[in-house]
């Protein structure tokens, strides 16, 4: 016997026991991101090696080691894209988008990394992401946080999950702060990890958000970016704060908070929670004023963040969140004796048309009463709609209810579509 092919590791199915779920989750994303007045953008999944080596820089794990990256028959470098803001930029730089225009788009699909699989952490994961482009005042920071933190509401995880927030600071101040930075880990080489002595000569301000507890202990006293700030970053910061001050949104300040990707400025966040382990960040984001001009467009700032769609799906499961997802099918159909069946196809075709919005499912396969409402049942409908030749004659079907206590009654033909509605 031949062996059966599986999937790429850590790249997963979503069979259909989870795809309601996912459809849940992504409905709300699209409809309160469409609620904040942003516009849908869809990208290719393949780029070339190029654009997120420009952008996410050279010296971050995501380049150094998790794109997916091939040559094409053509010899081009192309890579399977590790994010989405690279991939948005580039489309609104092609097609004239962003320079002197105001855009709020946002975007939902698959990424590709190459990590260590575990729980929350895929080598195929998709996500949702967001990108406000054209503004560079506090305003959008706080209301594109405020968008998430209204995700989490309508979810029923806001008080799982905690804001924290930095700021960045200018590409001037981080370069001056990166130097003393950078004289001062010199000083503490010795306890510092192998990770952290090659960063600090690579990308000091990653050593911040180390993991490793001696590292952190290395890193007390060290110089704060926040000193090395000019009026108008402290500002801007205070102006965000402000902001979801007055709307009420908690937030901690964590001036370790440094983010992986190179291209960001001034304003971080991420959104965090206790309840799936390791991989506690959900969502984060950020300004990236620099990004588009990078990329060869001309300078537009822009602010934007990521989720991850199956670190939240996880958390709403562990938290039993998932009780308001409605099953597959409302009402099924079942039919009883010679040639019944061809009476209950046209039946169902006829309470589709009248009933667009009720998921009927028709018995296909024959079988007796007993077969028939076994699946009736686990189809998850409410109702089984019964059809036999008594039935047939009287014009009613028999309404057998499959959840709740309700009893069983007749019905005609023409009260069906009241009924179907009322299912919905
Ligand atoms: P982490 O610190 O967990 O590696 P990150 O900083 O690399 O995350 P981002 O690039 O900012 O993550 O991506 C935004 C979000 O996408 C993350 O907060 C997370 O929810 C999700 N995400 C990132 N990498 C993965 C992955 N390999 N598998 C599943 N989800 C992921
Ligand atoms: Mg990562």
């Amino acid at each position: 016997m031949s062996k059966t092919i599986q999937a790429v590791r850590g790249m997963n199915d979503c069979l259909p026991s989870e795809t309601n779920i996912w459809q849940m989750v992504e409905s709300v994303l699209r409809r309160v991101a469409s609620n904040y007045g942003f516009a849908e953008i869809r990208m290719p999944i393949v780029e070339s090696t190029a654009l997120f080596k420009r952008s996410i820089g050279e010296v971050t794990d995501i380049v150094e080691k998790e794109m997916y990256t091939f040559d094409d028959r053509n010899g081009d470098s192309l890579t399977l894209r590790p994010e989405g803001t690279a991939c948005c930029v580039r489309a609104g730089n092609q097609h004239g988008l962003l320079y002197n225009q105001e855009q709020r788009l946002w975007y939902m699909g698959p990424m590709f990394r190459h990590e260590r699989p575990q729980k929350g952490r895929y080598r195929q994961f998709h996500q949702f992401g967001l990108e406000a482009f054209g503004i560079a005042t506090p305003d959008i920071d706080a209301e594109v946080i405020s968008l998430t933190y209204r995700l989490w509401k309508e979810l029923g995880i806001d008080e799982f999950v905690t804001l924290e927030l930095n700021s960045l600071g200018s590409n001037e101040e981080r370069a001056a702060y990166r130097d003393a930075l950078v004289t001062f880990l010199s000083e503490k080489e010795d306890l510092l990890d192998d990770d952290s002595k090659r960063r600090m000569h690579t990308n000091p301000l990653r050593v911040l958000d180390s993991k490793n507890p001696d590292v952190q202990k290395a890193l007390e006293g060290a110089p704060k970016l926040a000193d090395y700030f000019g009026e108008e970053s402290t500002k801007h910061f205070e102006g965000v704060c402000q902001r979801l001050d007055a709307a009420g949104i908690k937030y901690v300040l964590n001036d370790k908070l440094v983010r992986g990707l190179d291209y960001y400025n001034r304003t971080v966040f991420e959104w965090t929670t206790d309840s799936l382990g390791a991989q506690g960040t959900i969502c984060a984001g950020g300004r990236y004023d620099g990004l588009v001009e990078q990329l060869g467009g001309k300078a537009t700032p822009g602010f934007g963040f990521a989720l991850g769609i199956e670190r939240l799906v996880l958390m709403l499961t562990s938290l039993d969140k998932v009780q308001n997802v409605r099953p597959q099918v409302d009402a099924y159909v079942i039919s009883l004796g010679e040639g019944v069946d061809i009476k209950a196809t046209a039946l169902a075709e006829q309470w589709r048309d009248e009933v667009p919005q009720t998921r009927i499912q028709t018995h296909c396969g024959g079988g007796n009463m007993k077969k028939q409402i076994k699946r009736a049942d686990k189809s998850g409908a409410q109702v089984a709609l019964i059809l036999g030749e008594d039935e047939l004659v009287n014009q009613q079907v028999t309404v057998k209810y499959l959840r709740g206590q309700q009893e069983q009654q007749q019905m005609a033909f023409d009260k069906v579509p009241a009924l179907l509605k009322s299912l919905l």
